[in-house]
Protein backbone atom coordinates (compact mmCIF):
# COMPACT_ATOMS: atom_id res chain seq x y z
CA UNK A 1 0.00 0.00 0.00
CA UNK A 2 1.64 3.64 -1.28
CA UNK A 3 2.13 6.37 1.38
CA UNK A 4 -1.20 8.82 2.06
CA UNK A 5 0.25 12.08 2.47
CA UNK A 6 -1.30 14.24 5.13
CA UNK A 7 -2.88 16.73 3.25
CA UNK A 8 -4.48 14.16 0.53
CA UNK A 9 -6.00 12.44 3.61
CA UNK A 10 -7.29 15.91 5.63
CA UNK A 11 -8.70 16.45 1.83
CA UNK A 12 -10.22 12.93 1.87
CA UNK A 13 -11.93 13.32 5.53
CA UNK A 14 -13.36 16.95 4.75
CA UNK A 15 -14.35 15.03 1.35
CA UNK A 16 -16.57 11.98 3.20
CA UNK A 17 -17.92 14.52 5.74
CA UNK A 18 -19.23 17.13 3.53
CA UNK A 19 -20.51 14.80 1.24
CA UNK A 20 -22.97 13.01 4.08
CA UNK A 21 -24.21 16.80 4.81
CA UNK A 22 -24.36 15.56 8.35
CA UNK A 23 -25.81 18.55 10.40
CA UNK A 24 -26.89 17.91 14.60
CA UNK A 25 -30.49 19.14 15.44
CA UNK A 26 -29.94 22.76 16.70
CA UNK A 27 -30.72 24.04 20.29
CA UNK A 28 -30.93 27.36 21.75
CA UNK A 29 -28.53 28.94 24.56
CA UNK A 30 -27.71 31.57 26.45
CA UNK A 31 -25.34 34.40 24.89
CA UNK A 32 -22.82 33.96 27.58
CA UNK A 33 -22.78 30.59 27.23
CA UNK A 34 -22.93 30.36 23.41
CA UNK A 35 -18.58 31.44 22.73
CA UNK A 36 -16.76 27.73 21.53
CA UNK A 37 -20.06 26.54 19.52
CA UNK A 38 -21.65 26.57 16.53
CA UNK A 39 -24.34 29.23 15.07
CA UNK A 40 -26.56 27.59 13.49
CA UNK A 41 -28.55 30.11 12.06
CA UNK A 42 -27.38 33.34 10.10
CA UNK A 43 -28.05 36.31 12.57
CA UNK A 44 -29.40 39.56 10.94
CA UNK A 45 -29.22 42.64 12.27
CA UNK A 46 -33.05 43.77 13.95
CA UNK A 47 -31.16 47.44 14.37
CA UNK A 48 -28.48 49.76 13.61
CA UNK A 49 -25.22 50.08 15.78
CA UNK A 50 -25.25 53.18 16.84
CA UNK A 51 -29.09 53.07 17.30
CA UNK A 52 -29.16 56.97 17.10
CA UNK A 53 -26.50 59.54 16.17
CA UNK A 54 -24.57 59.37 19.54
CA UNK A 55 -21.87 61.61 20.96
CA UNK A 56 -18.30 60.13 21.51
CA UNK A 57 -17.53 62.43 24.40
CA UNK A 58 -18.08 64.83 26.78
CA UNK A 59 -19.01 68.55 25.52
CA UNK A 60 -21.61 70.36 23.85
CA UNK A 61 -23.33 70.20 20.86
CA UNK A 62 -23.46 73.27 18.02
CA UNK A 63 -25.80 73.36 15.11
CA UNK A 64 -23.14 73.92 12.78
CA UNK A 65 -19.09 74.07 12.22
CA UNK A 66 -17.74 76.99 14.30
CA UNK A 67 -15.12 79.06 14.25
CA UNK A 68 -12.70 79.56 17.59
CA UNK A 69 -13.69 82.44 19.69
CA UNK A 70 -17.16 82.13 18.67
CA UNK A 71 -19.95 82.40 21.78
CA UNK A 72 -22.97 79.88 22.28
CA UNK A 73 -25.91 80.11 24.41
CA UNK A 74 -26.62 76.52 26.38
CA UNK A 75 -30.25 75.76 26.00
CA UNK A 76 -30.19 72.42 28.06
CA UNK A 77 -28.75 69.35 28.53
CA UNK A 78 -28.50 65.42 26.82
CA UNK A 79 -27.36 62.77 28.96
CA UNK A 80 -27.35 59.06 28.44
CA UNK A 81 -30.54 57.76 28.47
CA UNK A 82 -32.09 61.06 28.98
CA UNK A 83 -32.09 63.27 26.09
CA UNK A 84 -32.82 66.70 25.63
CA UNK A 85 -36.43 66.65 24.33
CA UNK A 86 -36.23 69.80 22.17
CA UNK A 87 -34.12 70.65 18.86
CA UNK A 88 -30.52 72.73 19.17
CA UNK A 89 -31.32 76.02 18.98
CA UNK A 90 -29.85 77.76 15.85
CA UNK A 91 -27.12 80.36 17.83
CA UNK A 92 -27.08 78.03 20.79
CA UNK A 93 -26.06 74.54 21.74
CA UNK A 94 -26.83 71.91 24.61
CA UNK A 95 -24.44 70.20 26.82
CA UNK A 96 -23.96 66.42 26.01
CA UNK A 97 -22.66 63.51 27.64
CA UNK A 98 -20.78 60.74 26.04
CA UNK A 99 -23.37 58.13 24.92
CA UNK A 100 -26.09 60.63 24.87
CA UNK A 101 -28.14 61.21 21.71
CA UNK A 102 -27.41 63.87 19.60
CA UNK A 103 -30.60 66.42 19.43
CA UNK A 104 -32.35 67.02 15.75
CA UNK A 105 -29.73 70.17 14.47
CA UNK A 106 -26.43 69.36 16.18
CA UNK A 107 -24.39 68.75 13.72
CA UNK A 108 -20.45 68.72 15.58
CA UNK A 109 -19.65 68.15 19.09
CA UNK A 110 -17.00 70.29 20.59
CA UNK A 111 -15.03 68.29 23.80
CA UNK A 112 -15.91 70.24 27.02
CA UNK A 113 -11.83 70.34 27.71
CA UNK A 114 -11.58 72.83 24.12
CA UNK A 115 -14.27 75.78 25.83
CA UNK A 116 -14.31 78.08 28.00
CA UNK A 117 -17.48 78.75 30.24
CA UNK A 118 -18.82 81.90 30.58
CA UNK A 119 -21.92 82.14 32.95
CA UNK A 120 -24.72 80.34 30.81
CA UNK A 121 -22.64 80.58 27.36
CA UNK A 122 -19.54 78.86 26.22
CA UNK A 123 -16.84 80.16 24.47
CA UNK A 124 -14.77 77.93 21.70
CA UNK A 125 -10.89 77.78 22.03
CA UNK A 126 -10.42 76.29 18.66
CA UNK A 127 -12.61 75.65 15.70
CA UNK A 128 -15.21 72.76 15.19
CA UNK A 129 -15.98 70.92 11.91
CA UNK A 130 -19.21 69.44 10.79
CA UNK A 131 -19.42 65.95 12.19
CA UNK A 132 -16.91 66.14 14.89
CA UNK A 133 -17.40 63.53 17.45
CA UNK A 134 -20.65 62.00 16.64
CA UNK A 135 -21.45 58.69 15.86
CA UNK A 136 -23.76 58.64 13.46
CA UNK A 137 -26.56 55.69 13.22
CA UNK A 138 -26.13 52.43 11.75
CA UNK A 139 -22.26 53.81 10.89
CA UNK A 140 -21.05 50.17 12.40
CA UNK A 141 -24.14 48.16 11.97
CA UNK A 142 -27.05 48.43 9.62
CA UNK A 143 -30.92 47.09 10.26
CA UNK A 144 -30.68 43.85 7.58
CA UNK A 145 -26.85 43.21 7.73
CA UNK A 146 -26.14 39.68 8.13
CA UNK A 147 -23.21 40.06 11.01
CA UNK A 148 -22.93 36.18 11.27
CA UNK A 149 -22.94 33.11 9.15
CA UNK A 150 -24.43 29.54 9.94
CA UNK A 151 -21.66 27.42 10.92
CA UNK A 152 -19.55 30.16 12.64
CA UNK A 153 -17.46 28.97 15.46
CA UNK A 154 -18.53 31.65 18.24
CA UNK A 155 -15.80 33.67 19.68
CA UNK A 156 -16.02 35.82 22.75
CA UNK A 157 -16.32 39.17 20.17
CA UNK A 158 -19.05 37.47 18.61
CA UNK A 159 -20.87 37.44 21.80
CA UNK A 160 -20.40 41.30 22.58
CA UNK A 161 -21.66 41.79 18.73
CA UNK A 162 -24.64 39.62 19.30
CA UNK A 163 -25.38 40.79 22.87
CA UNK A 164 -25.16 44.79 21.69
CA UNK A 165 -27.64 43.18 18.92
CA UNK A 166 -30.05 42.34 21.77
CA UNK A 167 -29.74 38.52 21.25
CA UNK A 168 -30.57 36.92 24.45
CA UNK A 169 -30.85 33.24 23.18
CA UNK A 170 -27.98 31.97 20.35
CA UNK A 171 -29.73 28.74 18.13
CA UNK A 172 -26.47 26.80 18.06
CA UNK A 173 -25.93 23.05 17.00
CA UNK A 174 -26.33 20.49 19.52
CA UNK A 175 -23.26 19.06 21.25
CA UNK A 176 -22.14 16.47 19.33
CA UNK A 177 -21.56 12.79 21.39
CA UNK A 178 -17.97 11.33 21.29
CA UNK A 179 -16.92 8.26 22.82
CA UNK A 180 -13.57 7.15 23.55
CA UNK A 181 -11.96 3.63 23.93
CA UNK A 182 -8.61 2.37 24.66
CA UNK A 183 -7.58 -1.08 23.61
CA UNK A 184 -4.98 -2.91 24.72
CA UNK A 185 -4.24 -5.81 27.62
CA UNK A 186 -1.55 -3.91 28.80
CA UNK A 187 -3.10 -0.82 29.77
CA UNK A 188 -4.10 0.08 33.80
CA UNK A 189 -6.39 2.98 34.47
CA UNK A 190 -4.28 5.82 36.09
CA UNK A 191 -5.23 6.75 39.49
CA UNK A 192 -4.34 2.35 40.40
CA UNK A 193 -1.24 0.90 41.10
CA UNK A 194 -0.01 -1.28 38.80
CA UNK A 195 0.61 -4.62 39.81
CA UNK A 196 2.83 -5.90 36.86
CA UNK A 197 6.33 -4.66 34.90
CA UNK A 198 4.10 -5.02 31.86
CA UNK A 199 1.17 -2.76 32.67
CA UNK A 200 1.18 0.80 31.05
CA UNK A 201 -0.98 3.24 32.61
CA UNK A 202 -3.59 4.39 29.51
CA UNK A 203 -2.60 7.75 28.96
CA UNK A 204 -4.28 8.17 25.14
CA UNK A 205 -7.88 7.72 26.70
CA UNK A 206 -7.69 10.62 29.34
CA UNK A 207 -5.71 13.03 26.52
CA UNK A 208 -8.33 12.51 24.43
CA UNK A 209 -11.31 13.10 26.86
CA UNK A 210 -9.14 16.40 27.94
CA UNK A 211 -9.03 17.32 24.46
CA UNK A 212 -12.25 16.76 23.54
CA UNK A 213 -13.59 18.73 26.63
CA UNK A 214 -11.84 22.00 24.80
CA UNK A 215 -14.50 21.22 21.80
CA UNK A 216 -18.30 21.67 21.64
CA UNK A 217 -18.96 17.70 22.62
CA UNK A 218 -20.33 15.38 24.86
CA UNK A 219 -17.81 12.09 26.01
CA UNK A 220 -18.89 9.08 26.49
CA UNK A 221 -16.25 7.19 28.50
CA UNK A 222 -16.01 3.80 27.04
CA UNK A 223 -13.17 2.27 29.13
CA UNK A 224 -10.52 0.05 27.92
CA UNK A 225 -11.10 -2.79 26.59
CA UNK A 226 -8.80 -5.95 25.85
CA UNK A 227 -6.98 -7.20 23.05
CA UNK A 228 -10.48 -9.61 22.13
CA UNK A 229 -12.72 -9.30 18.47
CA UNK A 230 -15.42 -10.21 20.92
CA UNK A 231 -15.08 -7.63 23.48
CA UNK A 232 -14.36 -4.64 20.84
CA UNK A 233 -17.18 -5.47 18.83
CA UNK A 234 -19.28 -5.91 21.77
CA UNK A 235 -18.30 -2.06 22.86
CA UNK A 236 -18.32 -0.66 19.38
CA UNK A 237 -21.36 -1.73 18.55
CA UNK A 238 -23.06 -0.33 22.10
CA UNK A 239 -20.93 2.80 21.14
CA UNK A 240 -21.94 3.04 17.42
CA UNK A 241 -25.90 3.16 19.22
CA UNK A 242 -25.60 6.26 21.05
CA UNK A 243 -22.75 8.41 19.79
CA UNK A 244 -22.07 10.17 16.41
CA UNK A 245 -17.81 10.14 16.55
CA UNK A 246 -16.02 7.07 18.19
CA UNK A 247 -12.42 7.63 18.50
CA UNK A 248 -10.29 4.28 19.32
CA UNK A 249 -6.63 4.05 20.61
CA UNK A 250 -4.44 0.89 19.75
CA UNK A 251 -4.69 -1.29 17.60
CA UNK A 252 -4.81 0.09 14.35
CA UNK A 253 -1.86 -1.26 12.91
CA UNK A 254 -1.20 -4.31 11.22
CA UNK A 255 -0.12 -6.84 13.85
CA UNK A 256 -1.05 -9.98 15.59
CA UNK A 257 -3.90 -8.04 18.25
CA UNK A 258 -4.86 -5.67 15.98
CA UNK A 259 -8.74 -6.67 16.16
CA UNK A 260 -10.10 -3.34 16.13
CA UNK A 261 -10.21 -2.43 12.44
CA UNK A 262 -11.61 -5.84 11.73
CA UNK A 263 -14.40 -5.17 14.45
CA UNK A 264 -15.36 -1.76 12.90
CA UNK A 265 -15.36 -3.44 9.49
CA UNK A 266 -17.90 -6.11 10.59
CA UNK A 267 -20.12 -2.78 11.81
CA UNK A 268 -19.66 -0.51 8.76
CA UNK A 269 -17.14 0.62 6.55
CA UNK A 270 -13.59 1.15 6.99
CA UNK A 271 -10.26 3.23 5.40
CA UNK A 272 -7.36 2.52 6.62
CA UNK A 273 -4.39 4.44 5.78
CA UNK A 274 -0.78 4.45 5.98
CA UNK A 275 0.17 8.29 6.19
CA UNK A 276 3.55 9.67 5.12
CA UNK A 277 3.96 10.98 8.49
CA UNK A 278 6.20 10.43 11.48
CA UNK A 279 4.80 10.16 14.01
CA UNK A 280 1.57 7.95 13.57
CA UNK A 281 1.94 6.09 10.47
CA UNK A 282 -1.26 4.08 10.57
CA UNK A 283 -4.93 6.07 10.48
CA UNK A 284 -7.77 4.67 10.39
CA UNK A 285 -11.22 6.07 9.48
CA UNK A 286 -14.84 4.81 8.85
CA UNK A 287 -18.73 4.73 9.91
CA UNK A 288 -20.33 2.19 11.58
CA UNK A 289 -24.09 2.88 10.36
CA UNK A 290 -24.49 6.33 10.93
CA UNK A 291 -21.62 7.04 13.53
CA UNK A 292 -18.13 8.28 12.39
CA UNK A 293 -15.40 6.14 13.30
CA UNK A 294 -11.80 7.15 14.09
CA UNK A 295 -8.96 5.15 14.83
CA UNK A 296 -5.64 6.33 16.07
CA UNK A 297 -2.51 4.42 16.61
CA UNK A 298 -1.96 3.10 20.29
CA UNK A 299 1.86 5.11 20.89
CA UNK A 300 0.82 8.27 22.40
CA UNK A 301 2.51 10.87 20.79
CA UNK A 302 0.94 9.13 17.83
CA UNK A 303 -2.20 9.91 18.77
CA UNK A 304 -1.57 13.13 20.09
CA UNK A 305 -0.38 14.02 16.70
CA UNK A 306 -2.70 12.41 14.31
CA UNK A 307 -5.61 14.01 16.25
CA UNK A 308 -4.43 17.43 15.35
CA UNK A 309 -3.98 16.51 12.08
CA UNK A 310 -6.78 14.66 11.44
CA UNK A 311 -9.79 14.18 14.13
CA UNK A 312 -9.85 18.17 15.20
CA UNK A 313 -10.87 19.57 12.07
CA UNK A 314 -13.27 16.39 11.46
CA UNK A 315 -14.77 16.76 14.99
CA UNK A 316 -15.49 21.12 13.96
CA UNK A 317 -17.22 20.24 11.07
CA UNK A 318 -19.49 17.06 12.44
CA UNK A 319 -20.31 19.65 15.48
CA UNK A 320 -21.48 21.79 12.31
CA UNK A 321 -18.72 24.39 11.62
CA UNK A 322 -18.10 25.50 7.71
CA UNK A 323 -15.00 27.21 8.27
CA UNK A 324 -12.98 25.88 10.14
CA UNK A 325 -9.98 28.07 10.98
CA UNK A 326 -6.51 26.75 10.28
CA UNK A 327 -3.98 26.75 12.74
CA UNK A 328 -1.54 29.46 13.24
CA UNK A 329 1.63 28.58 11.41
CA UNK A 330 4.81 30.92 10.24
CA UNK A 331 8.61 30.40 9.99
CA UNK A 332 11.00 30.22 12.52
CA UNK A 333 14.96 29.77 12.11
CA UNK A 334 16.22 26.32 13.40
CA UNK A 335 18.91 26.79 16.10
CA UNK A 336 20.33 23.29 16.08
CA UNK A 337 20.57 20.69 13.18
CA UNK A 338 17.45 18.41 13.02
CA UNK A 339 17.89 14.71 11.82
CA UNK A 340 15.11 13.71 9.68
CA UNK A 341 14.44 11.06 6.44
CA UNK A 342 12.97 11.93 3.17
CA UNK A 343 9.82 10.56 2.60
CA UNK A 344 7.50 11.26 5.04
CA UNK A 345 6.30 14.51 6.87
CA UNK A 346 7.76 15.20 10.29
CA UNK A 347 6.11 16.31 13.08
CA UNK A 348 8.77 17.33 15.34
CA UNK A 349 7.52 18.42 19.00
CA UNK A 350 9.58 21.65 19.42
CA UNK A 351 10.96 24.67 21.94
CA UNK A 352 9.89 27.84 19.84
CA UNK A 353 10.88 31.08 20.75
CA UNK A 354 10.64 34.89 19.95
CA UNK A 355 14.19 36.40 19.93
CA UNK A 356 14.89 40.12 20.38
CA UNK A 357 14.58 41.31 16.79
CA UNK A 358 11.01 40.05 16.60
CA UNK A 359 11.91 36.99 14.78
CA UNK A 360 11.33 33.08 15.80
CA UNK A 361 13.61 30.43 16.58
CA UNK A 362 12.65 26.49 16.99
CA UNK A 363 14.62 23.61 18.04
CA UNK A 364 13.52 20.27 18.98
CA UNK A 365 11.91 19.66 22.58
CA UNK A 366 14.38 16.50 23.03
CA UNK A 367 14.40 12.71 21.03
CA UNK A 368 11.60 12.22 18.66
CA UNK A 369 10.33 8.84 18.93
CA UNK A 370 6.50 8.15 19.68
CA UNK A 371 6.48 7.20 23.37
CA UNK A 372 7.89 10.47 24.93
CA UNK A 373 4.91 11.92 26.52
CA UNK A 374 7.33 14.63 28.44
CA UNK A 375 9.14 15.79 25.23
CA UNK A 376 5.66 17.03 23.76
CA UNK A 377 4.74 18.09 27.54
CA UNK A 378 8.11 20.27 27.35
CA UNK A 379 7.41 21.75 24.03
CA UNK A 380 5.78 24.78 23.02
CA UNK A 381 4.69 23.86 19.67
CA UNK A 382 5.15 21.85 16.54
CA UNK A 383 7.89 21.99 13.71
CA UNK A 384 6.50 20.84 10.06
CA UNK A 385 9.34 19.74 8.92
CA UNK A 386 8.69 18.99 4.73
CA UNK A 387 7.79 15.18 3.20
CA UNK A 388 10.92 15.65 0.66
CA UNK A 389 13.05 16.99 3.37
CA UNK A 390 16.48 14.98 4.76
CA UNK A 391 18.77 16.48 7.66
CA UNK A 392 18.51 20.13 8.29
CA UNK A 393 21.34 22.13 9.32
CA UNK A 394 21.38 24.85 11.68
CA UNK A 395 19.70 28.06 10.17
CA UNK A 396 17.35 26.11 7.80
CA UNK A 397 13.90 28.33 7.49
CA UNK A 398 11.28 25.64 8.83
CA UNK A 399 7.34 25.96 9.31
CA UNK A 400 6.30 26.13 13.13
CA UNK A 401 2.62 25.12 14.70
CA UNK A 402 2.54 26.97 17.92
CA UNK A 403 -0.02 25.45 20.90
CA UNK A 404 -2.32 27.32 21.43
CA UNK A 405 -2.79 26.32 24.77
CA UNK A 406 1.18 27.30 25.50
CA UNK A 407 0.82 31.15 24.61
CA UNK A 408 -1.51 33.46 26.24
P1 LIG B 1 -0.67 -0.35 19.44
O1 LIG B 1 -1.01 0.75 18.50
O2 LIG B 1 -1.89 -0.92 20.11
O3 LIG B 1 0.15 -1.39 18.76
O4 LIG B 1 0.21 0.27 20.57
C1 LIG B 1 1.47 0.85 20.31
C2 LIG B 1 2.16 1.25 21.59
O5 LIG B 1 1.38 2.23 22.26
C3 LIG B 1 2.36 0.15 22.59
O6 LIG B 1 3.63 0.34 23.18
C4 LIG B 1 1.27 0.37 23.61
O7 LIG B 1 1.60 -0.12 24.90
C5 LIG B 1 1.14 1.84 23.61
N1 LIG B 1 -0.24 2.19 23.95
C6 LIG B 1 -1.34 1.70 23.37
N2 LIG B 1 -2.46 2.22 23.90
C7 LIG B 1 -2.04 3.08 24.84
C8 LIG B 1 -2.73 3.95 25.73
N3 LIG B 1 -4.06 4.00 25.76
N4 LIG B 1 -2.01 4.71 26.57
C9 LIG B 1 -0.66 4.65 26.54
N5 LIG B 1 0.05 3.87 25.71
C10 LIG B 1 -0.63 3.09 24.88
MG1 LIG C 1 -2.29 -2.49 21.31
Amino acid sequence: MSLTSVTELQTLIRAHIDKSKYRPEIETVAVACAAGRVLAQDITSPLNIPCADISAMDGYTLPAAAEAGSRWQVAGESAAGKPFADNVPEGGCVRIMTGAVVPTGGACVVLKENVTVEENSIVLNQAARAGDNIRYCGEEVAIGNTVLQAGRILRTADIMLLAALGVGEVPVYRKIKVAVLSTGDELHEPGTPVGRSDQVYDSNRHTLMARLNLLPVEVLDLGQAADDLEGVLHVLDEAAQQADVVITSGGVSVGDYDYVREAVLRLGAIHHYKVAVKPGKPFVFGKMLNTWYFGLPGNPVSGFVGFDLFIKEALWLLCGATDVPQPLRFSAVLTQPVKKSPGRTDIQRALLQQEADGSWSAAPSGAQDSHRVWGVSRANGYMILPCEAGDLPAGTLVTVQPFTEAFL
